[in-house]
């Protein structure tokens, strides 16, 4: 339709500049841009469930005060089941998430980004990432993240060393009743004992664990990958478009009625009443690639030292010599949390990837 021109554009033109507050558009699109950052820390954060317990208390605390007894009561019931229980509220939220994403891209960006004569490999890349990202999501949510039972204790309790501090030897889970090997913890939610326990992901209503943490770093890469690209193409489309449709070398005139020169904040406005779906996909995908970008690396990190979340979290709190408030052992002299299990960065990697107890499990099958 286009053969390579640009892409048909609203026939009054360039917006009027004097009937469009400037401060009210940025205050708007800045306050979205938080709230989605905000949306994220807060279902990051309250995900981990002891953080959780905190911050329900602290709010349920203050919002007493505002709300009606009956209606705090099913509040506190809502937060139990989303986060205390299992279930497929996260996973279908997350679906629905990658869902509304693509079908933008698909509809808008994709069509659009081939009239402006994109290269096909740039514009198939996010789906490409996407397909890849379904199966190790899938892999994640399904996987045995390594239950302890009767059957498998014994072989559990000779892969990792007992460290005396953080996991001490002969100690029992008194909810499943079996030893409990070293660097394993029981997940209230899935109400199991899981060896070499990472954390529990309500995204993938799964535990992360000995045998499903590769699954999962794949997942992360994918997913941060996938939104970085979708981030790319978008913010390349908008400024090809801003390029083409010379808008940048127009003026107009402001509310005192002096002429000015188009600057970036007008762009962005006028972008904004333009595509307002893409730009806003695009403020949601920048601020998504960042923060999946950042956990990734701190997964990364945790991969490469061979530690767990849980260790990590226990390693920098419960264990602090300088922190008179924690709970140390009766002991002359504290002993520090020491992370024994370290076996260079290959040994480490190779551990998360090629899990030796998996292996086991499946020769004897
Ligand atoms: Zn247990
Ligand atoms: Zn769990």
């Amino acid at each position: 339709m286009f053969g390579g021109e640009m892409p048909e554009l609203p026939a009054e033109g360039y917006p009027d500049k004097r009937n469009i507050p400037r401060m009210d558009f940025l205050v708007l699109f800045l306050l979205y841009l938080a709230l989605v950052l905000l949306g994220f820390v807060m279902i990051c954060v309250g995900s981990k469930t002891h953080y959780l317990q905190g911050v329900t208390s602290r709010g349920a605390q203050i919002f007493s005060y505002i709300i009606p007894e009956c209606l705090q009561r099913v509040m506190l019931r809502v937060l139990h089941y989303l986060f205390h229980t299992r279930n497929n509220t996260f996973v279908i939220l997350h679906l629905i998430l990658q869902g509304m994403v693509y079908t933008e891209y698909t509809w808008e960006i994709f069509g659009l980004c081939q009239q402006l004569e994109f290269s096909l490999y740039y514009l198939f890349l996010p789906y490409l990432l996407l397909i890849v990202n379904l199966v190790f999501f899938a892999l994640t949510c399904v996987t045995n993240p390594g239950t302890i039972t009767k059957a498998n204790e014994l072989l559990f309790l000779q892969v990792y060393e007992f460290d005396e501090v953080m996991f001490p030897k002969n100690v029992r889970c008194p909810t499943c009743d079996l030893r409990k090997p070293a660097r394993s913890k029981h997940c209230s939610v899935c109400d199991r004992c899981v060896h070499r326990f990472d954390h529990h992901c309500v995204w993938v209503n799964n535990c992360i664990g000995a045998w499903n943490t590769r699954h999962f770093l794949c997942y992360l890469w994918t997913l941060t990958a996938s939104a970085a690209t979708m981030a790319v193409v978008s913010a390349v489309f908008l400024v090809r478009l801003v390029v083409m449709s010379d808008v940048y070398l127009q003026t107009y005139v402001d509310d005192l009625g002096h002429l000015q020169v188009v600057d970036t904040v007008f762009l962005v406005q006028y972008l904004f009443l333009t595509f307002p779906r893409i730009v806003f996909l695009v403020g949601f995908v920048v601020v998504l690639s960042f923060l999946l970008g950042g956990y990734l690396c701190f997964c990364l990190y945790l991969a490469a030292t061979n530690q767990t979340t849980n260790e990590w979290y226990k390693g920098d709190r419960a264990w602090c010599q300088q922190c008179p408030h924690v709970a140390r052992p009766p002991a002359a002299e504290p002993r520090a949390y020491r992370n024994i299990h370290s076996r260079g960065l290959w040994g480490n990697l190779r551990e998360v990837f090629l899990p030796a107890t998996a292996r086991y499990e499946r020769k004897k099958k």
